[in-house]
């Protein structure tokens, strides 16, 4: 637990003996208090960012105009950034200038929450300005000041509170709550990209039904894409519903429980990308052919791996309240997939341009094809170029 730190350390080492501060902050220091397993290490510095381009070989700089570069250096990556407060979000997307800082008070002030706003030095010695240790102890969320100004200031804050309590279990403080309430119609002014982001977390946390649960009972949903226009979807929530890994899967069960909001409507309302929008045609396609014929082999060979968990964790909550899915038990099955996917059969539209030389091209081919490869995924057709060919001959056009 402590080894991430070790290298780390030396980084901040490093930064210190040429002459300037330098802490782990934020979400490494409260999730190292919580003992769970650290994301990124930050750290923040007294150093400017050209001072830091100095001392380290590796410097990546991601964003030097809000002072934060990357050091790769013993071994890991690390994000460090100099003390800054920021200037005013007259737009509510960025802060309209940030200005450097001489210490490190400042830079936890501008930090959202009271668990997040803690430093640590290389000895493991804690800064805590705003009692974030107790509120971890107490397992509350509590905005840094007034939550008022706070979420005014920035209201992708209120999406992150709802995050937090989702990937932490933790409740939000009553004055943060009712700032929230008051405040959440400015989430209408953020960009959709940054909402999208925190909202994949709130599903993703390991206690996502305590993050669905504000997220009821604030009515923040009221001010996001399309739930804007849908309010009533969130209702229709299983209410056992498992934390969901991939934002596609969110989509994909959105698009189940309301088939009036199509797949593609999410994605362009959410500005999601291309990756995001095939897994959730993926898993949305996975389930449709699970709800018809179960989990056969045609099932399992046309999710990639990486869906299995989000799948089961669907299949659980919406079809089979009594089976428990697992993704091993998709696993067991691909083993005994005879092809890893199209690219492993032994024909290809070649050949079945070979044996009907006088058709014209077109879909036929490639319809012809995935009949093929239905067939040998269902272990009915050996995949040998004879056999296959053989087939072909006689099935010609084949659908199914
Ligand atoms: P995770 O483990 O999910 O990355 P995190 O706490 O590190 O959680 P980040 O989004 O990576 O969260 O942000 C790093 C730190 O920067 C936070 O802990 C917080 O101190 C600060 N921070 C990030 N976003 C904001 C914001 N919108 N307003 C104020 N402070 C913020
Ligand atoms: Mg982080």
């Amino acid at each position: 637990q402590t080894k991430p730190f070790a290298d780390a350390v030396k980084v901040v080492e490093q930064i210190e003996n040429s002459g300037y501060e330098a802490f782990f902050v934020g979400g490494c220091v409260r999730d190292f208090l919580l003992d769970r397993e650290l994301g990124d290490i930050d750290i923040a510095t007294s150093a400017r960012p050209e001072v830091i381009q100095q001392i380290f070989k590796r410097v990546i700089p991601v964003g030097i105009q809000h002072g934060t570069v990357i050091v790769q250096s013993a071994g890991g990556s690390y994000e460090v950034t100099t003390y800054r407060v920021d200037g005013d979000y007259t737009d509510q997307r960025h802060p309209d200038s940030v200005h450097f800082i001489q210490t490190i008070d400042g830079d936890l002030e501008r930090r959202d929450f009271t668990i997040n706003a803690l430093a640590m030095d290389r000895y493991g010695e804690i800064i805590d300005l705003f009692d974030g240790r107790k509120d971890i102890e107490r397992k509350v969320i509590r905005t840094v000041g007034n939550g008022y100004d706070r979420f005014m200031e920035d209201p992708l804050r209120i999406i992150r509170a709802l995050r937090f309590s989702s990937q932490l279990g933790f409740t939000i403080s009553e004055n943060t709550l009712r700032a929230i309430k008051y405040v959440k119609k400015e989430i209408e002014n953020i960009a959709v990209e940054r909402i999208g982001n925190e909202l994949a977390k709130l599903f993703a946390g390991e206690h996502s039904e305590t993050g669905i649960k504000y997220l009821r009972e604030t009515k923040v949903y009221e001010h996001l894409p399309v739930m804007i226009e849908y309010p009533y979807i969130i209702n229709k929530l299983p209410s056992d519903l498992q934390p969901l890994k991939s934002f596609g899967a969110v989509i994909a069960l959105f698009h189940l429980l309301e088939s009036a909001i199509s797949i593609k409507q999410w994605v362009s309302e959410w500005k999601l990308s291309n990756k995001i929008k095939q897994e959730a045609i993926q898993l949305y396609e996975g389930l449709m052919h699970y709800e018809e014929r179960g989990l056969d082999f045609w099932t399992v060979y046309c999710l990639p791996k990486h869906l299995y968990e989000d799948f089961t964790r669907l299949v659980n909550c919406l079809f089979s309240p009594d089976s428990n899915l697992a993704a091993d038990d998709l696993i067991e099955i691909n083993e005994k997939l005879p092809i890893e996917s199209s690219r492993g059969l032994e024909v290809s539209g070649h050949d079945i341009r070979e044996i009907f030389p006088e058709a014209e091209k077109g879909p036929w081919i490639r319809e012809t094809l995935i009949a093929v490869e239905k067939q040998v995924v269902a272990g009915k057709l050996e995949n040998n170029k004879k056999v296959l060919r053989d087939w072909i001959k006689w099935n010609p056009h084949a659908t199914d």
